[in-house]
């Protein structure tokens, strides 16, 4: 018996002469030997192909292959170790040997799962414990490598110890037990094809096999540079294991009708080669970003898919299709365009296991706020909103720990109560399992979806499930871990390196009917009639290769061991790039970016100039004769490529030209009515206009509800003034902040409690500071605001802290002013923060101020009273440094002190002569500003002696009564718009403050900006 070898390279139909042969060998109970399950699947169907049931061929993975052997030849084999328990024992071996060079980085996250890694490699190369130490003992400088030896031998003694296998040695026992029973395995033929390389312990079996069976291994290989990388293969299987070729294939040019691809497969990278001309086999796609490249891809498979191709006969092949995958799925998803994704994405990429990895970590020691807001907000079945709540608490600094977070909810998060009740490490490992499905279930629970339906509102990904499903069996084979012998019982540090240590599968099943998107490695399997090579980037394709992080390059060539130095990396980028473009039988597109989101250039693959200097004579000429290019500005799809309804709706919506009129046709077939005005095109059913400007508003029960308001603030009617829309969304919808109350609301109000208390009972003669009592005024102040601020139950932070310290000082400085006046005016101790409106709250309330169908209540700081007569002054502390003047007043809508004077007039029957801000937190002119009479500012009037700027804020007493009337009239018809709801975009002066933030509700595009706008029509 032989080992045998069939030669050819791609497209030579090496594929079908294993079939021949398998088929000829059905009655000796052949088996197969293929890389995947796929391909198992795929071989299964081709057995198949001409109608009948190929019975008596196994096909198998390698994996497997080792199983059969086992069994034929009795070879005693331990039960295996699962993943995660191998990943446990490695960290078991780890922590059991003293390192010296490697201790830092042993307890780095990460380190157990790559040097699993490398002790798999090691074993599949046959490199035991003891070979790896003899070589690292032998090299100079060879310490690190001793090191590994050391974890190695550690790991494989453990494994031994608890009486379980691996890979590794279950290959080494079946290659023994074969060795001694050579008839074991009889005349059983094998057949191995699909694979690109052959490790040492594979090598070793089908040696072995050979010695008494007929072994045919498939090898892709011609003399030729695209396939450098497999020479080294194929000498081996010649010059070591003595394998004869039984049939050497030839290239079969009919496998196409392009010219083009059957000259790209036999020549590329080759030197000084003919050219021929462009043709339909070839096509280039060039896009901006990466959202337009994959859109780019899926825009021309829909066209694909419209000329009647089927999505299977369609592939998608990416260098990295766990990185770039995803966005060309989800793509092709909302095109409309069934696809599967063939590619391993990290479990740490899912909600689930996001969900879970901070879940870990907000129930270890220590766990963090933000951990706890993580878990919670990438687990599916928690309202978005609670966590908003408990968002804002950390962000306001009321919950410093994981303790006092879970304490604000009524009921604790579920999943980390029940980790924090478990008895145990391996009771809370196995608590995290169970958090695994119930994350990935509960957002369904109690429906029955069917893939793409969305019962609730929440799509179902199957992904999500199968993370919950292969994160609760990672973790409940790692709860069994403490079991075994030497093992420390797992605990949640342990969880959440196995949860970041693990993949899911994107896509499982079937990809019949679907368009695939898959790697390289898994394209060279079958042909496909359309394939798009798509993320063509200089550094992705060709790739630069994975860095060993424990066993580098410069270690593998100072071991001297053959059999652990790796492939050129050139040669293996150049053969994988060949297997894309040789795989296609109708067309090859080739795509790439030529910028990033943002307009940055970015480099395109030197694969693609290697592909155009084998077309046409001149290669700029072919290129642009073969390019179709996506810029930026293509946002959307244009009408004609568009895909789905949503698509073309976004389409005509923003399209002009003939596409928009051929989308509008389109949009009207679906029942979709458009209106055209001059150039600016309207939904007007079906989709909601994009550009409508918000407000009035129009539910009948709102409107009631606005009209029902008697009673008005005049803070709210300034609100209102500023901007209407402004005021809906702060006074109405009162959208809630994450971060804390703004520290000038919570200081002001402090001080004027502080103040009120302070001018209510006077710790001096009379009823304001005087040069020889302003002492024990400030102290009294003092002692008044540490009160207030005691009992107010929002939290001190060192901001406020300093606030509180400022504004001591601010207000000493006031106090100090106000005692060096001579003013005959004393505040009344009874119209101290007088309230106004409020009715039966308030036994001596005035009563509020009737306007029109409406009427003012609020809150008046202080007034100010002529001694023995019934002139007054309104006084308002304000926190801040400015405080307007009477222009001001005007300019920006202000109301309140015009409003509050007529209050003094009409309710408490007094008379005012002006109404002043006091500016607390002023540093420079301290003087309050408002608006007074002029007849009260002369040497006899009542303002003498009283500290005051008045530099424009004196009025003649008529313009002072039309400010006051003024006012009420402003006031008036404010409110009637407001109880009418009649709510829009009118920022006062036109100018938006430069303090609203509410342009996302109000939708209002800063950039365009009112005039823009209003120059539009609007
Ligand atoms: S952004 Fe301008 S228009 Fe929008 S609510 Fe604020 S102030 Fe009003």
């Amino acid at each position: 018996m032989s080992l045998q070898l069939i030669v050819g390279p791609p497209n030579s139909g090496r594929a079908g002469e294993i079939l021949t042969r398998l088929r000829a060998a059905l009655d000796r109970d052949p088996l197969l030997v293929v890389p995947t399950g796929d391909d198992i699947a795929r071989f299964e169907r081709d057995l198949c192909a001409d109608g009948h049931a190929a019975i008596g061929a196994t096909i198998r993975t390698f994996g497997s292959l080792t199983d059969e052997i086992a069994l034929a030849t009795a070879a005693d084999v331990p039960p295996p170790l699962t993943a995660p328990q191998r990943l446990a024992l490695v960290r078991a071996a780890t922590a059991a040997t003293p390192l010296r060079l490697l201790s830092r980085s042993a307890r780095s996250t990460g380190f157990a799962s790559a040097l699993d890694l490398l002790i798999g490699e090691l074993q599949a190369a046959l490199v035991s414990p003891a070979d790896l130490r003899a070589a690292s003992v032998a090299a100079e400088g060879g310490e690190l490598e001793l090191e590994i030896a050391g974890l190695y031998g550690a790991y494989e003694s453990l494994r031994d110890g608890a009486g379980r296998s691996d890979a590794g040695s279950a290959a080494v026992r079946a290659a023994a037990a074969l060795r001694a029973t050579p008839g074991a395995w009889g005349k059983r033929p094998v057949f191995v094809y699909g694979f690109d390389d052959l490790t040492e312990s594979q090598l070793e079996l089908l040696e072995l096999l050979a010695a008494g069976a007929d072994v045919t291994v498939a090898v892709n290989y011609a003399d030729r540079k695209a396939l450098a990388a497999r020479a080294t293969l194929l000498a081996r299987l010649r010059d070591e294991f003595g394998a004869v070729t039984v049939a050497d294939l030839g290239f079969d040019p009919d496998y196409t009708r392009q010219r083009s691809l059957r000259h790209i497969d036999r020549q590329l990278f080759e030197a000084g080669v003919e050219t021929v001309p462009p043709d339909d086999g070839l096509q280039l796609l060039e896009s901006a970003g990466s959202r337009g490249e994959a859109e780019a891809v899926g825009l021309e498979i829909g066209r694909l898919l419209d000329a009647g191709v089927e999505p299977h006969d369609i592939v998608v092949a990416l260098r990295r299709p766990s990185v770039d995958g995803p966005l060309f799925a989800a793509v092709l998803r909302e095109l409309g365009v069934p696809a599967a994704l063939e590619a391993e994405l990290p479990l740490s990429a899912t909600a689930v296991g996001r969900s879970l990895i901070a879940l870990c970590r907000a129930a270890g020691d220590d766990g963090e706020p933000g951990d706890l807001l993580a878990h919670l907000r990438a687990d599916p079945s928690v309202a978005p909103g609670a966590v908003d709540w408990l968002e804002r608490a950390v962000a306001r600094r009321e919950a410093g720990s994981v303790e006092e977070l879970a304490g604000r909810w009524e009921t604790p998060p579920v999943h980390l109560s029940r980790i924090q009740e478990a008895g145990g490490p391996s009771a809370r490992v196995l608590a995290l399992a169970g958090a695994a499905r119930r994350v990935a279930e509960a957002v369904h629970a109690e429906t029955a979806p069917l893939a793409g339906e969305r019962p609730n509102g929440t799509p179902l990904a199957p992904v999500e499930l199968r993370a919950g499903v292969a994160a609760a069996e990672l973790l409940e084979e790692l709860a069994l871990v403490g079991a075994l012998p030497d093992c420390p019982e797992p605990d949640l540090a342990d969880a959440e390196e196995a949860l970041e240590a693990a993949g899911v599968r994107a896509w499982r099943g079937s990809s019949e009917g679907r368009v695939r998107i898959l790697s390289p490695y898994r394209v060279r399997a079958g042909q496909a009639r359309y394939l798009f090579c798509a993320a063509m980037q200089e550094g992705v394709f060709p790739g630069r290769g994975a860095i060993d992080p424990l066993l580098g390059e410069e270690s593998r060539a100072r071991l001297g061991i053959s059999a652990l130095r790796r492939q050129e990396q050139s040669d293996e980028e150049r053969y994988l790039f060949h297997v894309c473009a040789s795989r296609p039988v109708d067309r090859l597109y080739l795509s790439w970016r030529s910028s990033d989101e943002d307009g940055h250039p970015a480099a395109r693959s030197p694969f693609v100039d290697e592909v155009l200097d084998l077309i046409g004579s001149d290669p700029e000429a072919a290129e642009k004769a073969l390019k179709r290019t996506r810029t930026l500005a293509q946002a959307v799809p244009s009408a004609r490529e568009a895909t789905t309804p949503r698509a073309l709706a976004r389409a005509v919506t923003l399209g002009t030209g003939r596409d928009g009129e051929r989308g509008r046709e389109a949009l009207s077939a679906l029942g979709v009515d458009l209106a055209v005005t001059g150039d600016v095109l309207a939904l007007t059913s079906g989709i909601p206009d994009p550009g409508a400007k918000p407000g009035p508003l129009s539910n009948p029960r709102v409107l009631a509800a606005m009209k029902e308001r008697r009673l008005l603030s005049a803070n709210s009617l300034e609100g209102w003034i500023q901007c209407s829309y402004q005021w809906f969304v702060d006074h109405e919808l009162a959208p809630q902040r994450l971060e804390p109350e703004a520290d000038p609301l919570w200081l002001g109000g402090m001080v004027h409690a502080a103040l009120d208390r302070l001018y209510a009972k006077p710790p001096g003669e009379d009823a304001i500071p005087r040069p020889g009592d302003v002492r024990a005024w400030k102290a009294r102040f003092n002692e008044l605001l540490d009160a207030v601020v005691d009992e107010s139950e929002s939290p001190r932070t060192p901001d406020r802290r300093l606030g509180l310290a400022r504004l001591r000082i601010q207000v000493e400085g006031f106090l100090d002013a106000e005692a060096e006046g001579t003013t005959v005016l004393r505040p009344r101790a009874d119209l101290l923060e007088r309230g106004f409106g409020f009715g039966e709250e308030d036994a001596d309330d005035p009563g509020e101020l009737r306007l029109g169908e409406f009427a003012l209540r609020g809150r008046i700081d202080r007034i100010d009273v002529e001694p023995g007569g019934n002139r007054a002054v309104l006084r308002d502390y304000k926190t801040s440094k400015a405080v307007p003047g009477v222009r001001t007043i005007a300019n920006e809508g202000k109301l309140q002190l015009q409003l509050y004077m007529l209050v003094v007039r009409e309710r408490l029957g007094l008379d005012p002569i002006g109404g002043l801000y006091q500016p607390l937190g002023a540093y420079g002119d301290k003087r309050p500003r408002g608006m007074v009479r002029r007849s009260e500012c002369g040497d006899d009037g009542l303002f003498r002696g009283l500290d005051i700027s008045v530099k424009g804020d004196a009025l003649d007493d008529e313009e002072f009564e039309d400010a006051l009337e003024g006012a009420r009239a402003r006031a008036i018809g404010n409110g009637e718009r407001m109880r009418a709801g009649d709510i829009t975009r009118d920022p006062l002066g036109g100018v938006c403050s430069e303090y609203c933030t509410f342009q996302p509700i109000c939708r209002l595009e800063r950039a365009l900006g009112l005039d823009e706008e209003t120059k539009n029509g609007e």
